[in-house]
């Protein structure tokens, strides 16, 4: 279907299959590997090679709008209240992958810093939908 040239996310993130929780044309899913919360996914662009939240502009947000659609639906957000979960990316010099990556996180974290790591008050961490606002006025 695919050649690893048009799937440059697999460069970066190696899950295993039974950790993949979705999949279309355009983005992947899975569990992350190290998990900060009682549950903590990564939605990751198949083929959008972009490093981090500072390289998206305007023609970036039908992904993004994608990617928080495929987040509420691995989250099943329907069951949840706003605080129970989070949508988001990592910005420097928090993030560690320069691979576009958003974090969804069923709460409660697993540890105070981890709930740090992931605060927008941490000035590392931006909310999908605070992101979305953004670039839309880019
Ligand atoms: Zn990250």
């Amino acid at each position: 279907m695919y050649t690893t040239q048009q799937e440059p996310w697999k460069e970066f993130f190696s899950p295993r299959p039974e950790d993949i929780v979705y999949e279309d044309a355009h983005v992947i899913a899975f569990r992350d590997k190290t998990p900060q919360a009682a549950r903590h996914f990564l939605v990751v662009p198949r083929a959008v090679r972009i490093k981090g939240v500072e390289q998206l502009s305007r023609e970036h947000v039908p992904l993004l709008n994608h990617m928080i659609q495929v987040g509420h639906h691995i989250l099943n957000t329907t069951s949840l209240l706003p605080h129970q979960y989070r949508m988001g990316f990592h910005v420097k010099p928090f993030r560690s992958i320069p691979y576009l990556h958003m974090h969804c996180l069923l709460l409660p974290f697993r540890n105070t810093w981890q709930r740090i790591r992931f605060s927008e008050a941490s000035g590392g961490f931006i909310s999908a939908f605070r992101l979305l606002g953004r670039i839309q006025a880019r």
